[in-house]
């Protein structure tokens, strides 16, 4: 029998199997225990957090009453740290070459009816200016593992290539990197190309399914993965974003899983996760979801999303177009801080439309809305589209991002650099029903910034965003 320890350097340790079972006999024991529950809720009013255990019992809570508080208390704890606000952002697959066997992926090495692409560079720019010309300023860029088509080399030269195209008033302020588990010395090299966070999901916490869902190739080596956040932090990269595919092994499992990866990088490093994803598995090519029998409905879904909100309230929370209209609706007052849109997930696609017998995706899209289209439909709910990264930016990074985080003080920097990113969009790549409501919102959100000076300032650059200047950030 293992022994949980979160500051243990070993996946088996801080993932610990038999703690994770525990803790899914303790939940379901005590998930009718209203004083219990209450008490775990109380505790999450202070807004510091939960342990795995107590974030479990709230999972498998099965009291209607208490089931309400806790959606209720999600959303409350949304609004205290993220406000209205949801940051876009816009996935480039590079390469869908990959030398692994993931059961759930369509680039697994055996399929050998899809498309295999690899961008040059050129290639690269073309869709770059394509991704800016929709207004996206963050991407994550994604590829398969595989040494010789996408070694490390490739991957630095791609994100050298994003960060110097300037096309009419647009750029790509952040790079997110979404490549396999690699070393410390790789880490190092993607932190020095400026990368904003490292993404890495891991899809199963369970050591024998996981193995089983990754037969061949590297990926296989469960401890690899799993201790990868460790080496990227090592190698400097202070943001890493993690998330499992839920439908592979049980939601329950997984989210106990996630959080003690949560608390072990906090033990360990001081900084938790700066993102958690929650991608619910997919129809893809080859690939067919049912096949998988631990598939979630919405119901659980979004009661998954309100309990990683409460758990980790200072962590930022992304839900992509894997996931239908209805769907996003139903989790973005729940805990969704950020959200994919107008996406590609076929390598290139964004400058020319794949043609149907080329298909080279990695998943179907359930939200195929145009990026104007989604930035009307969050403005028409409330939500102010962002397309800040002034963080990584400033050096708001690690440690020093979750300080601010804790103290809210944040929301000083997100709220008035939302209202001015969302002007540049608005300006620049805007239809006109888009422009007119967001101009409204704009107005309005205006008198939500509580310091004065802070105002003066936001209505000077806003003019001077209408002047032709941009990139002004808090
Ligand atoms: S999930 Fe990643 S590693 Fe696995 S086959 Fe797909 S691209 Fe390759
Ligand atoms: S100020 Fe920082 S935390 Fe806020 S939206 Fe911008 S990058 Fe994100």
């Amino acid at each position: 029998m293992s022994v949980y320890d979160p500051k243990s350097a070993k996946a088996e340790e801080f993932i610990c199997h038999d703690e994770i079972l525990d803790t899914l006999a303790y939940a379901e024991a005590n998930k009718n225990n209203a004083a219990l529950i209450d008490e775990i809720l109380e505790k999450a009013r202070l807004r510091k957090g939960l342990s795995h255990r107590e974030a479990a019992v709230l999972l498998d809570c099965s009291l209607e009453d208490k089931n309400q508080e806790i959606f209720k208390l999600a959303e409350q704890i949304k609004k205290d740290f993220y406000g209205n606000r949801i940051v876009l952002f816009a996935p480039l697959y590079l390469s869908n070459y990959c030398v692994n066997g993931c059961l759930y992926c369509p680039y697994h090495a055996k399929n050998k009816h899809i498309a295999r692409k690899k961008m040059t560079q050129d290639e690269i720019r073309r869709e770059v200016i394509a991704l800016q010309d929709m207004g996206h300023k963050r991407l994550a860029i994604e590829a398969g593992e595989d040494p010789v088509n996408n070694p490390i080399e490739y991957i630095l030269e791609s994100i050298k290539t994003i960060y110097s195209i300037k096309h009419k008033n647009g750029a790509i302020r952040r790079v997110n990197v979404n490549i396999a588990a690699t070393t410390v010395e790789n880490y190092r090299k993607l932190h020095e190309a400026g990368i904003g966070t490292y993404i890495l999901f891991q899809e199963t916490y369970n050591k024998e399914s996981y193995e089983k869902l990754h037969p061949t190739g590297p990926k296989h080596d469960y401890a690899y993965h799993t201790e990868a956040m460790d080496r990227a932090m090592e190698g400097g990269i202070d943001d890493v974003g993690l998330g499992v595919l839920y439908g592979l092994e049980s939601y329950r499992y997984e989210f106990v899983g996630q959080l003690m990866h949560a608390e072990h990088l906090e033990a360990v490093h001081g900084v938790g996760p700066h993102t958690i994803s929650v991608p619910r598995i997919r129809h893809a090519d080859d690939i067919d979801p049912d096949a998988f029998d631990n598939g979630i409905d919405d119901d659980t879904f979004a009661k998954i999303v309100a309990c990683i909100r409460i758990a980790v309230p200072y962590t930022g929370m992304i839900v992509s177009t894997r996931e239908s209209q209805k769907s996003r609706e139903r989790v973005l007052h729940l805990g969704i801080s950020q959200i994919s849109g107008g996406s590609k997930t076929s390598v290139g696609g964004y400058a020319v439309p794949e043609k149907e017998e080329e298909n080279s995706a990695q998943f179907d899209v359930s939200d195929n809305r145009t990026l104007d289209e989604v930035i009307y439909w969050l403005m028409s709910m409330g939500y102010i589209p962002s397309f800040c990264t002034a963080c990584y930016r400033e050096g708001r990074t690690g440690d020093r991002f979750m300080e601010l985080c804790k103290s809210k003080q944040i929301q000083n920097c997100c709220h008035p650099n939302a209202l001015l990113t969302l002007k540049e969009y608005l300006t620049d790549y805007a239809s006109e029903k888009t422009k007119e409501l967001g101009a409204a919102m704009i107005q309005a959100e205006l008198g939500n910034i509580p310091k004065e000076k802070v105002r003066e300032l936001v209505v000077k650059h806003l003019s001077e965003i209408e002047e032709g200047k941009r990139d002004f950030r808090f």
